[in-house]
């Protein structure tokens, strides 16, 4: 049973209009919307994990009522749904009022400790924010978002959750690469839970429509709910939560950078005030390292959120928040302050990051060296990126040959040829690579253990998604369920299940879905 307190819309303006009529709304932070019912709800696939945190048992979230508010085609007491108006900057331009076109929360619930958890359902029909679109999501982009929420959140990376996966039983018509051949899919819901829903993009949206008392409202909402801890008067408490923005920012794209997640969409109105990963679209993981790679079709000619500018647009877009906020902050040398903490955090994570992953116990110029080679490396052998941690992992300082860990490398490279031609530069690199660990002085087991923790064994790869996507498409939800199970213990290697760790085999080298994605996923 879950109680709801429903602080967003009890305590912020909300629009007087109840009609879903695609619309401008002015002076409003949110629109009252129900979900529209679906022909024939069906629980797919649920989050224990997600379900604990909500305090539900599993008779409670496969209860047919609990089933039918996950469908949108009812409502559980003390529920109050809403879709939340904000803007954004989107490929590097403002894009003006956005909002919620799909996405409607349905309650904030407290559990036992305490915690607050919004849930909102992904997909559940037209809002006043839906434009020309049809505010219901496909099951293949709901699969990736329900998988990849969870995944990432056994991975260690701040993210929003996924409770529930729900067939709707309804087609929905997409035309998935834009290219004038739509065609009918099945129709799911996901129900997202988050502490909150907030992103740039609402406060972005105030500014530009100069509505500073509502600006300063949503701030000082955000933080007195989101941000308890910050104490002191009003303009100390606002310096330090944007302080705090930057950097769990910071933390949350660095922990992309170590796992090889590439959002996709990283517009103002992705990202999430509280330094989660929001809105799982055409996101992707890295196979072969490559900085420039990014999954999303539509991002293809100027790759602006391409895996290795990851860091830079969060900091881009942390600026435009910035600009946001100027009105309300009145002075700008706080917000340059947290502008310049994300930098100092988001450098000093990466260097954590590269110390955990090649398992260095200190970091001096030979490292930084040593780990810039790598990665060049990694990228001229064409080296999947996740197996290539394992294998330096598995590495004998001590050995006198490298041939173990090279054939290992060999055996992981996507272009054979190109890592055959530059076998001796590995070796060299391995020779240096060894001397610098034995000089760090640390036992083995200690490194490895470090190592292990920064290096995981299983991530959601591209292919292995799709395969269950392809699965549930033809009515076997099963490799979901097996996904989810293997993301659970993400840096345990444990027998019977290689499979999953797997390079991408040839066949998904060009197949949509598992290298190319558009937003329309
Ligand atoms: P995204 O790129 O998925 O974050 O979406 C950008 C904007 O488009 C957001 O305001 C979404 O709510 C809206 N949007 C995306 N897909 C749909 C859809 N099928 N129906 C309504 N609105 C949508
Ligand atoms: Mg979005």
């Amino acid at each position: 049973m879950l109680t709801f307190d429903n602080r967003f819309t009890a305590e912020l303006p909300g629009d007087p209009d109840t009609s879903i009529r695609p619309r401008q709304v002015l002076g409003a932070l949110w629109s009252p919307v129900v979900p529209t019912p679906v022909a024939a709800p069906a629980l797919l696939a649920w989050s224990p994990e997600c379900a604990a945190l909500l305090g539900l048992a599993e008779r409670e979230v496969t209860d047919s009522a609990f089933v039918a508010a996950m469908a949108g085609n009812g409502l559980l007491p003390g529920m109050r749904p809403y879709a939340a108006n904000y803007g954004g900057h989107q490929f590097g331009s403002w894009a003006g009022q956005l909002g919620d076109g799909r996405a409607i929360t349905l309650g904030e619930t407290v559990n036992a400790r305490g915690e607050r958890w919004e849930l909102q359902l992904k997909g559940a029909g037209p809002t006043p924010y839906s434009r020309r679109a049809d505010g219901r999501a496909v099951l293949r982009s709901s699969i990736r978002e329900f998988l990849c929420s969870e995944a990432m959140h056994h991975l260690g990376v701040p993210t929003t959750r996924a409770l529930t996966l729900v067939g709707t039983g309804e087609p929905v018509v997409r035309d998935m690469f834009y290219d004038g051949n739509p065609r009918e899919e099945p129709g799911a819901i996901v129900c997202r839970v988050s502490p909150s829903f907030i992103r740039f993009g609402n406060f972005e949206l105030l500014a530009a429509r100069e509505a500073h008392d509502q600006l300063a409202q949503l701030m000082d909402f955000t933080i007195a709910r989101d941000f308890p801890h910050l104490e002191g008067e009003p303009s100390v408490r606002r310096t330090a939560w944007f302080r705090e923005v930057c950097e769990r920012t910071a933390r949350m794209v660095v922990h992309w950078m170590r796992v090889g997640f590439v959002h996709g969409v990283m517009n103002t109105d992705n990202m999430s005030i509280l330094g989660l990963t929001i809105d799982y679209g055409p996101y992707g993981w890295l196979e072969e390292f490559d900085p420039t790679w990014t999954p999303n079709t539509t991002d293809a000619v100027g790759r602006r959120y391409r895996y290795g500018q990851q860091p830079a647009v969060a900091q881009w877009n942390l600026a435009q928040l910035a600009e946001a906020l100027v009105p309300v902050f009145g002075d700008v040398a706080p917000l340059e302050a947290g502008l310049e903490r994300y930098l100092v955090v988001a450098n000093a994570e990466l260097e954590a990051m590269n110390c955990g992953k090649f398992g260095f116990a200190e970091f001096g110029e030979r490292e930084r060296t040593l780990v810039r080679e790598a990665y060049a490396l990694l990228q001229r052998t064409h080296l999947d990126y996740t197996n290539a941690f394992l294998a330096l992992g598995a590495f004998d300082v001590h050995a006198v040959a490298h041939d173990t860990t090279l054939d290992a490398l060999a055996a992981i490279s996507y272009e054979r040829a190109n890592f055959d031609a530059a076998r001796e530069a590995w070796s060299a690199w391995l020779t240096r690579y060894a001397a610098a660990l034995i000089d760090g002085a640390e036992s083995a087991p200690a490194r490895v253990a470090r190592m292990r923790a920064a290096n995981p064994t299983y991530v959601l790869r591209n292919y292995l998604a799709q395969e269950a996507i392809d699965a549930a498409e033809a009515g076997d939800a099963s490799l979901v369920h097996t996904l989810l199970d293997v993301m659970r213990h993400p840096y345990a290697e444990r027998p019977g299940l290689e499979r999953f760790t797997r390079n991408r085999p040839d066949w998904a080298r060009e197949k949509a879905g598992c290298s190319m994605l558009s937003c329309s996923s």
